[in-house]
């Protein structure tokens, strides 16, 4: 039995997520863990909301709520938005929890006690009225290019000139509207990660099996230019894992917090350390994934992610787990993703253009997204959500193909034979051609699913669930029945079983769907079909069966227009 710890990018918490967020990540994430664990392996699959930085504080005092409270809500809504997808997290974490709070300051203990922290005074903007150093998003002001009353202290939104605050006229607090603003300094640690250049640069080297996408983009952040800079870790803020040395005080850093991309990638251990807290379980529980000193050394560790994540993955990551020198679990395999747009432009969080995730559940069942997500995963390139091409792939693979052949083949026997398997006739050439289909198509399939090649792998059902249909249409035991009624309760036998073969097969990418075909099938056999022979004979004659309820309906053309003109924009 193999082991295989999977993560997927973990969502900022200010808002709920698009569709186009979901496929980048969670989804094929899921995928892959559902997979995985139906082909008997020992999964861990983790995922958790990134909850520090200013964005969560200025969307909390948007919302008019102090941070953690803010947090603790969206926290909900995302948890509930990912039951409703069947997003089979063996856990879903937060990054403020306490034990990534620990690991965050442990890391940085370590970092500090390998040279690789320096401590660096730099000048920022004080306020004076609100008696904090304000980031750069709190400070607005004219700017000093184009007359825009409110520039931001990075960036003008007008010109989209890049800023310095001291750059603006009149700049002033965005908290409290205070221009009493001064220049003070302050004191940050800076992770030292052109130390790690050749250490990252052999690690990368290793890495035979990554897509080359993947390794050319953290060997241009590695080398271009004067390579990988030091990058600062600490913010003055009070939202976030108070700066200490492990468990003791730092001096100089009091009142300080990590800076959010620090802490962030560590939940992907913290959080499963919550798993085993929340579940009774031990620290070696969650250690065995990811101390190879403590049982992870068997372990293979797959990230998912969308193509902008990938220099943070192969760098600024890895020098903390590298550089702590300890023995953490490094990624094995990256998965990166392109972007999905939105019906002939982008989505945009802040227009309210296209559907969100919450939005999708309301009009249509997960399975129906999920199929068609992942059936056009933005893999080797960019992909289009269009109503048009969503309408007609549910309406042809999932209404026709799969759903039709469902119906037809309880119904016809229900009214022929009851409702239990057949007996009667023999398997001849016809089934023994389609056994020997099956057993090349599942095969490649396996393939394609182990080395996550999400398109391919969709497509392969896709054929599998034809090859069913073929087999009936030229089996015609509609036809069959009125001369060989015998014959005709073989093929049904056949199908019969095929629809249980389809819901194992099928369960990562439809996985409601599927349990309703097992229960309609009144089987709990969800063995893979190593051997598809043996696989499509798990229901025995006299075996007792119910006809579905509608496994999948079609969308009109009116819901298509709807939905379209729905979700064009401005969302409330
Ligand atoms: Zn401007």
């Amino acid at each position: 039995m193999a082991r295989h710890l999977v993560t997927s990018a973990i969502p900022y918490i200010n808002g709920i997520k698009h569709l186009g967020n979901l496929v980048g990540s969670q989804l094929p994430a899921d995928l892959f863990a559902r997979f995985q664990r139906a082909r008997g392996n020992e999964v861990l699959f983790l995922c958790a909301t990134d909850e520090h930085g200013t964005p969560a504080e200025l969307a909390a005092a948007k919302a008019g709520k102090p941070v953690d409270e803010y947090c603790a809500e969206m926290w909900a809504v995302q948890d509930e938005i990912a039951k409703g997808f069947r997003l089979s997290f063996d856990h879903f974490g937060r990054s403020s929890s306490e034990q990534n709070r620990k690991l965050t300051q442990h890391f940085a203990g370590r970092l500090a006690e390998q040279g690789l922290l320096e401590e660096v005074t730099e000048k920022q903007v004080y306020s004076v009225a609100d008696g904090r150093f304000l980031p750069d998003r709190y400070i607005e002001g004219t700017c000093p290019n184009c007359g825009f009353e409110s520039a931001r202290g990075d960036q003008c939104d007008n010109c989209t000139k890049q800023l310095d605050p001291v750059d603006l006229i009149d700049a002033h607090s965005t908290i409290s509207g205070s221009t009493d603003l001064e220049m003070r300094e302050t004191k940050h640690l800076y992770l030292r990660q052109s130390q790690m250049k050749d250490q990252l640069n052999d690690w990368i080297d290793t890495k035979k099996d990554w897509p080359i996408l993947t390794t050319s983009i953290a060997k241009k952040w590695l080398n271009d230019g004067d390579g990988l800079q030091d990058r600062g870790i600490t913010r003055d803020l009070s939202w976030g894992v108070p700066v200490k040395n492990g468990e003791a005080d730092w001096p100089g850093m009091e009142g300080k917090v990590f800076y959010v991309w620090f802490d962030a990638p560590i939940e992907y251990i913290a959080c499963a350390n919550e798993w085993t807290d929340a579940n009774g379980l031990s620290d070696a529980d969650w250690q065995r994934w990811w101390r190879t000193d403590k049982g992870a050394d068997d372990v293979r560790y797959t990230q998912f992610m969308g193509k902008d994540n990938v220099p943070f993955h192969t760098l600024s990551f890895p020098v903390t787990i590298l550089g702590s020198g300890e023995p953490w679990k490094l990624v094995d395999y990256i998965k990166g993703f392109n972007y999905l747009n939105y019906d002939g432009g982008q989505f945009s969080t802040s227009r309210g253009r296209g559907v969100f995730m919450d939005q999708a559940l309301s009009i249509l069942p997960s399975d129906y997204w999920r199929w068609w997500l992942l059936s056009h995963a933005p893999e080797s390139s960019d992909s289009e959500f269009t109503w048009e091409n969503f309408q007609a792939s549910v309406n042809k693979d999932l209404a026709d193909v799969l759903g039709n052949f469902v119906s037809r083949v309880t119904k016809f026997c229900r009214s022929k034979f009851g409702e239990t398997v057949p007996t009667g006739g023999a398997w001849g050439a016809a089934e023994e051609a389609l056994i020997a289909e099956l057993t090349t198509r599942i095969r490649a399939y396996e393939t394609h699913m182990d080395a996550m090649e999400v398109r391919k792998s969709a497509s392969e059902l896709r054929a599998i669930w034809a090859a069913g249909n073929e087999y009936l249409q030229a089996a015609a035991p509609w036809t069959t029945f009125k001369t060989d009624p015998e014959q005709a309760a073989a093929q049904i036998r056949m199908a019969l079983n095929l629809i249980r073969l389809y819901a194992v097969l099928s369960s990562p990418f439809i996985p409601d769907a599927s349990a309703a075909l097992m229960s309609a099938m009144q089987s709990e056999d969800d063995t893979w079909p190593d051997d598809v022979n043996a696989a499509l004979t798990a229901l025995p004659v006299g075996h007792a069966f119910t006809v579905p309820e509608v496994t999948f309906r079609k969308i009109t053309d009116d819901e298509r227009a709807e939905w379209q003109e729905r979700f064009a924009g401005t969302r409330d």
